[in-house]
């Protein structure tokens, strides 16, 4: 198995880079790609670990934006609609179309008839690219499909498709393909200064949180690709600089698929207030989201607190009112940061009707901000245009290679022939369905890891079908370095297992430790 190394800070610290991306979100980890497959030498670091910030944090949603349509704003739902089928392609593993369930009851503020007519145009702005049409439904084909609906004031309703996807997985795939291109990256590595040669930004000043000690790395152009982060990196620029964001907050709560009985994702509207919101299936679990609030909280600490959560629990159990959810069946919840940008009455119109901006700081720094998860690609294809006109080098040659090249583990379709080798292992098919989710085309690299070390074949938490030998993978392969890496973004025990993945701790630092499964046999295996 080729390792992907973390960068240490004299890796980083060896070269002046063409682009040092600070941030490894999914839009940093978007424009590192892109620069290293159009041939830039590029640095890409995170104060956190990759993922750790708003893109672990989403509705794993790869889509179109219905509510745009209501906005009549048709050119980011043809955009993102692009996106959504480019990412299909490219990483047919993590990104998979899901079949959506729209109800529309009597007095919600879309009637039955506009749903279908937005509906029509979702399908003709896909076009070609669709995962599949829509149908409307009159309340008993509804009722059909997902029966334990409100039944009370149920006019009927659609079945769409979109699609859904791993965030914090996405993202690392993305920044594992940078890196397989070339690109210096380093999760924990966090900028805590930038350097300046008279009126440039030529560089940052790091500490490693892991080691704890400091270090720089140097570059020709500096994009600052942090998100919620994104003002405070830009004071670190020019202390005068105004925010251009105006973070929301949002939280999702996970309950047990059974208690809420969904079969498909549904999209609804709040009774309790009208809001547009998801009850969204996850294998074994359902996920209910989102709230939308203004806080005050840091990206760092923002956590749902208990009026989400009453919140999401009363918005989920007036669609399933048999359900009776309560604070019990949280099994877990989480909060991010949106980072939307702030009304700017001074922008050129074009900027305005964008979700994100580009913006050049007063001393060079390039900042990336607002976007989703969906439309990363597109972003980070802008931002390295820009960084071309900064180095004044034309880049557009290499543009498309993004569009083209799949992520590491779309390589390959999944086929039977995948399957079989886990099953003749001993391993359960829901241990082969899992890991063929996680890693497509890549599975065969854990089959390894298993014949190499049996002990690697155990499962790491009895409730959980993940084995131990993707704990190693995750330390060669996918940057992880502690624990919560582990737990929280390469396997997300922590919101699929009742006790936050906790049992699976141990050998989860042994493994990450000693890099071997040796000392897997004295602490209790999970069973295969
Ligand atoms: C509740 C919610 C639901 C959403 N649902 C969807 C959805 O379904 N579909 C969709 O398309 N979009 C969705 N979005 C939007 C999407 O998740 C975000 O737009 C996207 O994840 C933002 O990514 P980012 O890389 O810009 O920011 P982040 O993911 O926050 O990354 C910024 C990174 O910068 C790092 N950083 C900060 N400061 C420093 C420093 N000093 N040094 C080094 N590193 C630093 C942080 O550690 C962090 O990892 C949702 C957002 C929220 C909040």
């Amino acid at each position: 198995m080729a390792p992907s190394v973390r960068a240490s800070l004299r890796d980083l610290a060896s070269r002046r880079v063409d682009l040092l991306v600070i941030g490894g979100g999914i839009t940093g980890a978007g424009v590192a790609r892109d620069a290293a497959l159009r041939g830039l030498d590029v640095a890409l670091i995170d104060g956190q670990d990759f993922g750790a910030g708003t893109s672990s944090r989403s509705s794993r949603l790869i889509h179109g934006g219905l509510r745009y349509l209501e906005q009549a704003r048709l050119h980011l739902v043809f955009e993102a609609l692009r996106e959504r089928r480019i990412l299909l392609r490219l990483a047919p593993h993590l990104v998979r179309p899901v079949p959506f369930v729209l109800p529309v009851f009597r007095g919600d503020r879309v009637p039955r008839w506009k749903t279908a007519l937005g509906l029509t145009l979702y399908d003709l702005l896909a076009g070609r690219g669709n995962v599949r049409r829509h149908r409307t439904l009159g309340k008993r084909a509804l009722l059909d499909l997902e029966p334990l609906l409100r039944e009370r004031g149920l006019t009927g309703g659609a079945l769409y498709h979109d699609a859904q996807c791993d965030d914090a997985r996405l993202t690392i795939a993305t920044i594992r393909a940078a890196a397989g291109h070339g690109a210096l990256v380093a999760n924990h590595v966090a900028v805590t200064g930038l350097i300046r040669d008279g009126a440039r930004v030529v560089g940052a000043l790091l500490r490693d949180r892991i080691t704890g000690e400091d270090g720089e790395a140097r570059a020709r152009v500096v994009v600052n690709a942090t998100g919620p982060w994104s003002d405070r990196l830009r004071r670190l620029e020019d202390p005068a600089a105004l925010p251009i964001l105006r973070p929301t907050k949002g939280s999702h709560l996970v309950v047990r698929a059974a208690r809420v009985g969904n079969r498909h994702a549904v999209i609804f509207t709040s009774p309790v207030d009208g809001r547009v919101m998801f009850v969204l299936p996850w294998g074994d679990w359902t996920y209910i989201g989102t709230t939308d609030t203004d806080t005050a909280e840091s990206p760092e600490e923002v956590r749902p607190t208990e009026e989400d959560l009453v919140y999401l629990l009363r918005s989920a159990n007036a669609l399933y009112p048999g359900a009776h959810l309560g604070p019990e069946d949280v099994v877990s919840s989480w909060s991010g940061l949106r980072p939307l940008l702030a009304a700017a009455p001074a922008s050129p119109a074009s900027d305005v009707s964008r979700e994100h901006r580009i913006l050049r700081g007063s001393f060079g720094m390039i900042s990336i901000a607002g976007g989703k998860l969906t439309t990363f690609r597109r972003m980070a294809a802008e931002v390295v245009d820009r960084v071309g006109k900064e180095l004044a080098q034309p880049l557009s040659l290499g543009r498309r290679r993004s569009e083209e090249e799949p992520l590491p583990g779309g390589e390959a379709a999944v086929s039977e022939g995948f399957r079989t080798p886990g099953l003749e292992l001993g391993l359960s098919e829901a241990t082969v369905e899992h890991l063929l989710r996680q890693y497509g085309g890549e599975t065969p690299a854990i089959y390894t890891l298993c014949r190499e070390r049996p002990a690697l074949a155990e499962r790491l938490h009895p409730e959980h079908p993940a084995i131990a030998a993707q704990v190693v993978f995750a330390a060669r392969r996918e940057f992880a370095v502690t624990a919560e890496d582990v737990l929280e973004r390469r396997i997300r025990l922590v919101h699929e297992t009742q006790d936050r993945g906790e049992k699976a701790r141990p050998v989860i630092d042994r493994l990450l430790r000693d890099g071997g499964p040796s000392s897997l046999t004295d602490t209790a295996p999970a069973g295969r």
